[in-house]
This record gives structure tokens, sequence and C-alpha cells, in this order.
């Protein structure tokens, strides 16, 4: 950690790196110059942070093109058979519903009742589909029936204590990065020198932190598949569903990867800049 021959004798009898650790109120500690091996540490750290915001951008990219090719993708099925599948899931899993295909000739009828101008507006463009569960309100775009599968799914998926836990999980998700700082800044002894098991995992630990959601939107894509299975069987091009649901699954994985690595450029940057 601290080669010798990187220590001029002026800044090693200044502040022993040894030393620090148990004296973290030593007033040699205050104003003092940063050592060459720290200052190699911060550039390192600086250098790490600059090349995670590189990848951050490339997920970022990753991302809107995965998007992209799924609202250029294909329907697997008529919008007649995709309401088929939708009022056996509803059915078969006993949901108190509303499911609806959005447009701008209908969007405002929504709007007037659920609120939700700018979600709906994107769904009505053919952009999103979504479910709220507190508003029982399964959307999707007129021009993209068989997203409303996927949102059924998540429907479904709020019938089971365990995947509705996996759902709730999400709004936490995003509080990974700055859980994080708090927890490094709690549970490590800065003064030892060494890194603490938080900086040394941050980005797998905020990945981790997206990983329940990541599990529930696989979930909620594998029952709007296996219900098409079920109702339409051989009559309908399910490889077309699969991919557009491993798109959209792409576009979680990637989100997932992005908040491990905000998690570390956090993580690292702390106390540094
Ligand atoms: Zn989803």
């Amino acid at each position: 950690m601290y080669p010798i021959s990187s220590f001029s004798n002026h800044q090693y009898s200044q502040s022993p790196p040894y030393y620090r650790g148990f004296a973290p109120y030593d007033s040699s500690d205050i104003n003092r110059t940063p050592s060459r091996s720290e200052q190699n540490e911060t550039v390192k750290t600086l250098g790490l942070a600059a090349l995670l915001q590189v990848v951050a951008s490339a997920l970022q990219k990753g991302s809107s093109y995965l998007s992209k090719k799924l609202s250029a993708g294909m329907e697997f099925t008529t919008p007649q058979n995709v309401v088929k599948v939708a009022r056996d899931m509803i059915h078969s899993n006993n949901l108190n519903i509303t499911a609806a295909f959005i447009d701008q000739s209908n969007k405002n009828q929504f709007i007037a009742r659920y609120g939700l101008n700018k979600e709906l507006d994107t769904v009505a463009k053919g952009l999103n589909a979504f479910y709220v569960d507190k508003l029982k309100l399964a959307v999707a775009p007129k021009s993209k029936p068989s997203l409303i599968l996927h949102e059924l799914g998540h429907a479904a998926n709020t019938k089971n204590v365990f995947t509705k836990l996996l759902q709730k999980s999400r709004r936490y998700a995003g509080y990974a990065p700055m859980a994080l700082l708090i927890a490094n800044g709690m549970f490590s002894n800065k003064n030892d020198g060494k890194k603490s098991f938080i900086e040394r995992n941050a980005g797998i630990l905020g990945f981790c932190a997206f990983l329940p959601t990541i599990i529930e939107e696989g979930l909620a894509s594998f029952k709007g598949i296996k219900a098409a299975k079920k109702v339409l069987g051989n009559a309908s091009n399910l490889k077309v569903l699969k991919k557009n649901y491993a798109l959209a699954l792409g576009t979680y994985i990637l989100a997932g990867i992005g908040l491990g690595v905000a998690s570390k450029q956090t993580v690292i940057l702390d106390g540094k800049v």
C-alpha cells in the first residue's frame, strides 16, 4: 500500500502512515501536504471516475438503442388476439383492474380520470406502457397492444407476497448510491488507509439493489408469454413476443448496471472532489 521508496524522509516523518489509523485527531493530519502515494491514489480515483462516466454514457446509448428497437418491433399477433390473452390473464389471476389501449383519441379521457398527463401522453405516442398498482390501471399504446400482457404480468405479480415485495423494492433502488455513501461513512475506518468493503464492492452492491426489479420485470414478461402460449398456441408468433420482451428486459439490465456504476462513482469520489 505504502511503498517506502515513494516517501521522502520529510514526508515520512511528518505523517507516518502506520500511525494515522490510531490518531484520527492528530493535528499533523490537518492541512498537511498529501503524500505522493495519496496523490497517486487521487489521480487513480479520478481516472476511474472518468472511465465510469464513459461507461455510464455508453449504457445510456445502449438503452436508448434497445428502446428504439422495441418500439420499431413487430407485433406478435393481431390486436383481437391480444385482447383474448389479456382477458384470460385478468380472469385467471382474478385481477380487479382497468386495462386499456391508449391513443391520441382517448388519452384525455384517461387523463381526466387518473391525472398522469405526461405518462399517458407518452403511452399515446407509442413510447411506453405501465401498470400502477395504486390506481389498478394497466395501459399500453394502441399501436403496441402486446405490451399490455407484460403490464398484466405486473398486476398478477401483486397477487403474490414475494413478487409484490420485489415490485415494491423498485422505489428504493434509486437511493442505493446515497445509502452506500452513508453506510461507508458509518462503517469504514478512513484512517486505516485500506479500502472498505463498500468501497471495493460499491458497483456490485448498487447493481444488487436493482436486481429485484430486474427479476420482477422478467417474471411479468414470463407471465405474459405463458398466457399467450396457453390462449393462442401456434396461432401466434411467440418468437416475436419473446424478442420484444427480451429487448425490454435488456433496458432494465442496463439500468441495473448503470446504478452499479453510479454507486461506484459516488463512493469513490467521496471526499476526493
Ligand atoms: Zn415492466
